[in-house]
């Protein structure tokens, strides 16, 4: 039986953590949040700040009805499942449980994968280290680019045309080089007025 087989049946997912916290990014910025980060990612970002998510067999599994009581007992009304790579692992179980607690589902995904599960919101950034599968960008209900090089600004242009029109627009400068990408991705809003400049504000917070 293959790992994802696995966890439709067990209803199990490896778990890096999972935690009450304020949303940093995008267009939810400044919510109360609970997040799941789920372990296992291939895409492999060489900036990644959570590189300990990478190993899909180093995190413990957690069943996803815990896993929602855990969430909707923090006080949270919605949950960010975010990763590690999280569409790399069967959503179903754990969006049907989510939702069956009454939590909003929101999803951020690099798009390494076809997504499953039933969500509220996807937030789709996607990666140059690992191509995005083609059916996710017009699933995208918010699309954030981590800008870590100029040339990164017109690589967000092209899937900006493949998102549906109702789709958010952000650059987010990625966090290593915010002092020198941050002007640039000013200058770049300023003239193309429907993008937003993204902040991780959770880092400047100084909580998770
Ligand atoms: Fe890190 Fe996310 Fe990139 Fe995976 S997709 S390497 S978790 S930044």
């Amino acid at each position: 039986m293959s790992n994802l087989e696995s966890e439709i049946l067990n209803s199990e997912l490896p778990v890096m953590e999972d935690f009450y916290t304020i949303q940093g990014e995008g267009f939810h910025q400044g919510r109360a949040a609970y997040f799941i980060r789920l372990g296992g990612c291939e895409v492999r970002c060489v900036w990644c700040d959570v590189k300990d998510s990478w190993d899909v067999n180093a995190h413990p599994k957690m069943e996803v009805h815990a896993l929602a009581q855990k969430a909707k007992l923090s006080g949270s009304q919605l949950a960010v499942v975010t990763g590690g790579e999280p569409t790399m692992h069967n959503l179903e179980a754990l969006t049907q449980a989510l939702q069956q607690v009454g939590l909003r589902t929101h999803l951020e995904t690099s798009g390494a994968y076809t997504i499953t599960g039933t969500w509220d919101w996807i937030c789709f950034s996607p990666k140059k280290f690992k191509p995005p599968h083609p059916s996710v960008a017009a699933q995208a209900d918010e699309l954030k680019v981590v800008v870590f090089h100029k040339s990164d600004l017109a690589w967000a242009e092209e899937f900006a045309h493949l998102v549906k029109p109702a789709c958010k627009l952000y650059l987010q400068p990625e966090w290593s080089k915010e002092s020198e990408i941050l002007p640039l991705v000013i200058d770049y809003v300023k003239k193309n007025p429907r993008w937003q400049i993204s902040l991780q504000v959770h880092k400047y917070m100084n909580i998770p």
